[in-house]
This record gives C-alpha cells, structure tokens and sequence, in this order.
C-alpha cells in the first residue's frame, strides 16, 4: 500500500539527502569548507548536466534563430566598464560594529519583515533605525556602503592597477562582445539569440540557503538581439517559453512558480522591463531566473568604449541599427536546487516511511538500476551481469547494486530518484522474465529481458 504524506520540507532535509546520497558537498570540506562554494558529486553532476542538456536542446539545438558559444570567464576589464558592472554592480552592505561580521541590508531588513521593494540606500538606513534593526548577534550596526560584487584577480607577472582583470560576474557580456562575430559568421536574419552556459562569479556578502546563493555559480542564458520596434511581443514570447521550459521539462507545477514585474527602482540599471520568475522554495518565494528587456544599453556602451561599429545591416537594404536585446536568464543550479525541492517527497509503503525523488524521468542521474536477488548465487548474478551490461549499453547510466537486501536496494534507489530497479531471480532463469519495479507507485511488474529497454525508455 502506499500513502503519500504531506510535510514540510526543509531545506536541511533537502541539503542531507544531497550529501548523503552524492549530488553535493560543501566546497573545501576537509579544510573546513569555503563560504558560497559547493561541489557537485557523480549525482549532482549527472543531474546539472541533463538539466543543462535539456536546457541547450529547448533553447537553442530545436530552434532555427539560435547561435551557441563559450565565451573566455576572464575578459578585458574594459569590457566590464563598458558593460557598468565596475561603476554599479553593487549591494548594499552593512557591518556589526562588534563583531565586523558584514551583512546585507536589504537581507537584514527583509528577516525583520520589512518589505524592501522600490528602498534605496538612505530609505533602507531610515527603515534599520525606525525599526530598531540589530545584527543577528544583537549589536549595534554601522554605517551602510555599496559593496561591488565583481571578484578582482590580476593577470600576468606584474601587479599593479593596469593588471586588474574580474572573474565575470555574468555570461551577457561574452554575448555582446561575441555580437559582431557571429554577424560577421553567419549573418543571421534579425531576430537571433546568442545563448552559452557557463560560470559566473559574485562576491556576495552573505551566501546563504545551500545552492540558492553562492559566490560561483552557472547560468544559462541568451541575448536575443531584436529590432526595438517589436520589443513587447518578443517578450511576451520568451515568458511565455520560460514558463513552458518550467512545467514541460522540468516538471514544476504552475502554482509554485510566479511572477513579479520588477518596478523602475528596483531593476538592474540596464533595463526597461524585467519579470522576475519566483519559485517557492522551502525558504519562501524567491527568485528562480530573470526575464529583462536590456534595450541597446550594452551594444552601444561596447560601440562607444571599443570604437567598433555593432550595428546591424538589414538585408532589405532599410538603414543599419543597433539591436535591441531581450534577455531570458536562468540560474543553473537554483534549477537544480528547485527540481530537487519539488521532487522530494516522503511516504510510506507498506506501512515502512521512505524518502524518494520523483524527478522527471529524462532528468533522472540514474536510468535504472539492476540486481541479482541474492548476491551469493553466482547463476543469478551472472544473469543480472549480462543484463546489465545490456542495458548499459542501450541507455547508459544504469547502476549495479547487490549491497544488502532488495529493500535497501530499493530504498537507495529511490532516494536518488532512478526511476525502475530491475531484479534478476530464479524465474528469470527459467523464463527470460524480470521483476522491474516502478519508484513512483513501488508496485513491480515481470517484463521479458527483450523488452526491458522499451520499457525503461
Ligand atoms: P538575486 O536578486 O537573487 O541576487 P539577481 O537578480 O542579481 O539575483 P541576475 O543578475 O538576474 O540575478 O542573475 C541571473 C540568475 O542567476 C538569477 O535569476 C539566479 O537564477 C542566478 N543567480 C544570481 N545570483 C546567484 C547566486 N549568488 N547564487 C546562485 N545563483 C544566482
């Protein structure tokens, strides 16, 4: 029998599943760990990957007006005082005067239950007082400053102030800087999108909530480079596609993703519109990925600073422009860490408590995972080997597991959320039949090994 039981998920529930079971470590454990960095394990990758692979397949490998690229993370700086991010890719930092521990403000504010949507940085000081904002120690906190997010490396022998290069902060510029090469590459029709994925890096001032917020993290995201006469539909068409993306692939119900328009004060300085996509993680409803109308503000910072022309010549002869940029952005593994919330689910079977994920199954780590019913028969676990082995080769990642009994086996393999355990037993030696059991509804059905690949797929 199985009953599904309704319980608050927390986030720790979340985060010791994820260790224990392979998908993520905390970055540099051995030595202690280092703040906002985690490590993905054999799982995590897997699953990253998949994830990342149905991202690339959605938006661009299934669409005609797509160019992929992978941009140098360490770029020109010119690029990034082009692009602002030197002048005001900054939050809004605060410090305990006893203990010098740095906080954000707004962060700060918000555990306090003020809602700092529209505040600058005098309305946020004003809010700290009126409320009597302490520390999380209970100390008096100083005098608020902006704080730049951008990590500051140098490049080459020398260091002096001409060597300064940044960890990029996000993939958009290699888009923008990129922007005249694939013109010149492949002269695509307007409108095109230039997409890649890759690691971005924030010095963010207190990384918190496992993988939501951390100082190296991926984002996959494209420029779609559009005339600025047509900018409302083609943004209506990408939120419409973020939410398609959500649902259809990742399997996440439409009630649990929102949208907040973005107001004037709160937008990045290079936008016009912006729709926030919020999820509703254990913690509360928080930003998931962005959506940003960027108008020509990069293209033409990079045409003024580089002195090189990026417009763009129509091929009806009409006279040349400057695109406009619509930007769709999605955080890699905020999507990870928001499948894994929406996939983890407690019940019970036969009257025993198990965890499993029930991830979509393409995005599974695992595909299938196949046992002999007693290890120590070596006719039944030659048999699994060879269906095994099968398998492996048809769908790729199965997994071999003759540890313990089949209930732990089962158990092991709902928790990292493969979604059929194959069991080889004695019938099967007399029939060419195997036990496949279903992770969703615990409930086994005999397949013949001939089907078993139709099956599983
Ligand atoms: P936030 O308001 O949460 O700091 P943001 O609005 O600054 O995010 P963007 O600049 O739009 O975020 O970044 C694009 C995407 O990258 C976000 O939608 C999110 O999915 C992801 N992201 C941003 N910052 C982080 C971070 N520190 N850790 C993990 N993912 C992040």
């Amino acid at each position: 029998m199985l009953f599904i039981m309704s319980k608050n998920i927390s986030l720790d529930d979340i985060a010791s599943l994820a260790k224990r079971r392979g998908f993520i470590y905390q970055g540099s454990e051995i030595y202690g760990g280092l703040a906002g960095t985690w490590d993905y394990g054999p799982l995590g990758v897997t699953l990253k990957r998949n994830l990342v692979n149905a991202w690339w397949k959605f938006f661009v490998e299934s669409r005609d007006d797509m160019y992929g690229i992978d941009s140098a993370i360490l770029m020109n700086p010119k690029v990034w005082i082009a692009s602002g991010h030197v002048a005001g890719f900054t939050d809004p930092l605060i410090e305990d005067v006893k203990t010098k521990k740095r906080y954000r403000l707004d962060h700060l504010l918000e555990d306090a239950g003020v809602d700092v949507k529209g505040m600058d940085l005098a309305a946020m000081v004003a809010a700290i007082q009126e409320k009597g904002v302490k520390s999380p120690d209970g100390n008096e906190l100083g005098n608020p400053a902006n704080f730049n997010m951008l990590f500051r490396t140098s490049i080459g022998a020398v260091e002096d102030e001409a060597s300064t290069v940044y960890l990029r902060g996000e993939t958009a510029q290699g888009m923008f800087t990129n922007f005249k090469n694939v013109v010149d590459s492949f002269y695509p029709d307007l409108p095109f999108g230039v997409a890649q994925v890759g690691k971005a890096f924030r010095n963010e001032i207190s990384p918190r909530d496992f993988i939501f917020r951390v100082r190296e993290f991926e984002i996959a995201e494209f420029e779609y480079f559009i005339n600025p006469e047509n900018w409302e539909a083609e943004f209506e068409k990408w939120r419409v596609a973020m939410h398609q993306w959500c649902e259809e692939i990742l399997g996440l119900p439409a009630e649990k993703v929102h949208e907040l328009e973005v107001s004037k004060e709160d937008r990045a300085h290079y936008s016009k519109r912006t729709i926030d996509f919020e999820f509703d993680f254990p913690f509360g409803k928080k930003e998931l990925y962005g959506l940003a109308y960027r108008t020509d503000f990069d293209l033409n910072n990079h045409q003024r600073d580089s002195g090189k022309n990026l417009e763009y010549r129509p091929k009806d002869g009409s006279p040349a422009f400057v695109p406009h940029v619509i930007e769709p952005t999605f955080g890699v593994d905020r999507t990870l860490m928001a499948v894994l919330c929406n996939s983890y689910t407690e019940d019970e079977v036969n009257g025993e408590k198990r965890i499993f994920l029930k991830l979509p199954k393409h995005l599974a780590p695992v595909k299938a995972c196949v046992s002999p019913l007693l290890k120590n028969k070596p006719e039944l676990a030659a048999k699994a080997r060879e269906v095994y082995s099968m398998l492996k080769k048809e769908i790729g990642v199965v997994m071999w597991d003759d540890n313990g009994n089949i209930g732990k086996r089962y158990r092991r393999q709902d928790e990292i959320g493969t979604p059929a355990c194959i069991v080889i037993d004695f019938q099967t030696l007399e029939d060419g039949t195997v036990t496949v059991r279903d992770r969703d509804t615990a409930q086994q059905t005999r397949v013949s090994i001939s089907e078993l690949e139709n099956t599983i797929a």
